[in-house]
């Protein structure tokens, strides 16, 4: 018998968004792309089937990256986004009762990405938002995106960010394509994201913005103490915050399970976030859910703490009606 899951970085496509999906496919074997598009491209007895068998009771959908995030037509990114969010909101309403939805947006035009949101959430009924990395170069820190964050925080919408590919290649990864990905450097690039916006000071102006973090955090939570004791000698450049760094990541922060199935970096997490920041996600189809729920099911933590992170967290965090 499994537990009842909600898992939130459960991914999906759209044939408009393939073509920028496929920027990605250097990342991972040319066979496993073929084979992942018929996954994301199915909201029917093949994607339920997987939750079935593995108690994923909901899940709520966001799109296979980089979307139009990789867009360098503006006004193209903000119609195509809008389109997805429609495609993906007709799909939660055939089966509203399993799935869910994370907003696409333009950060290219960050006042439309507000109103997208905006509109998600309140007539979409979707949860949140997912952006795929830095928009062309442009990271969520970026003084275009005030906007966004001020809107997204009085809608109390998280924002999931998910890794992709920065815009140039650092010579650190030269003549090491494998460290190019998920393995090493989407680790990287997605922590360091989620740094500029704690220390640009993001979760001081808007104390109810929420980042969310896939892979346990990123390597965030391993890293508090250091984090706090290096900015206190930093060459801040007149960045000031009036707490420590690790105060906005446990308060602002949330993380999932997605793609790490091992108990060291989820005691991390939770020891470091608190066990109410910390929800299970499988990162479906890129992963194999019946790993992640083998996982969290038999992960060593007590049935109080395992049934917060399998749904009261998610539940609380994306205010889900279910
Ligand atoms: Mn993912």
């Amino acid at each position: 018998m499994s537990i009842k899951k909600i898992a939130l970085e459960e991914h999906f496509m759209a044939p408009d968004f393939v073509d920028y999906w496929a920027m990605t496919f250097g990342n991972i074997s040319p066979e496993l792309s073929d084979k992942a598009l018929g996954a994301l491209s199915d909201f029917g007895a093949r994607r339920l089937e997987d939750m079935d068998k593995n108690g994923i009771e909901f899940a709520v959908l966001g799109l296979a990256g980089p979307g139009v995030q990789a867009e360098t037509n503006t006004a193209l990114a903000v119609r195509r986004a809008r389109e997805v969010n429609d495609l993906l909101a007709a799909e939660v309403a055939k089966k509203p009762n399993r799935y869910g939805g994370l907003a696409h947006v333009a950060m290219q035009d960050a006042k439309a990405a507000a109103d997208e949101l905006e509109r998600c959430i309140t007539q979409l009924g979707f949860s949140g938002v997912m952006i795929n990395g830095a928009t062309n170069g442009m990271y969520l820190d970026d003084p275009s995106a005030e906007i966004f964050w001020e809107r997204a925080a009085a809608l109390k919408a998280p924002v999931y960010i998910h890794p992709n590919n920065p815009t140039d290649y650092p010579a650190m990864y030269k003549d090491h394509p494998e460290l190019w990905g998920p393995m090493w450097s989407w680790g990287v690039e997605t922590a360091t994201h989620a740094m500029r916006v704690v220390t640009a000071g993001i979760f001081e102006r808007y104390p109810d913005a929420m980042i969310i973090l896939g892979h346990m955090g990123e390597a965030i939570p391993f890293q508090l103490w250091r984090i706090d004791s290096r900015w206190a000698i930093a060459n801040r450049q007149g960045r000031t915050l009036k707490e420590p760094p690790s105060h906005y990541i446990r308060k602002n922060i949330m993380v999932t399970t997605s793609g790490v199935c091992s108990e060291e970096p989820l005691h991390c997490a939770i020891d470091a976030l608190g066990a109410d920041n910390v929800m299970f996600s499988a990162d479906y189809p890129f992963e194999r859910t019946i790993e992640a729920s083998q996982f969290i099911e038999t992960a060593k933590i007590d049935e109080v703490l395992r049934q917060k992170i399998c749904w009261d967290n998610a539940k609380r965090i994306l205010n889900l009606k279910i």
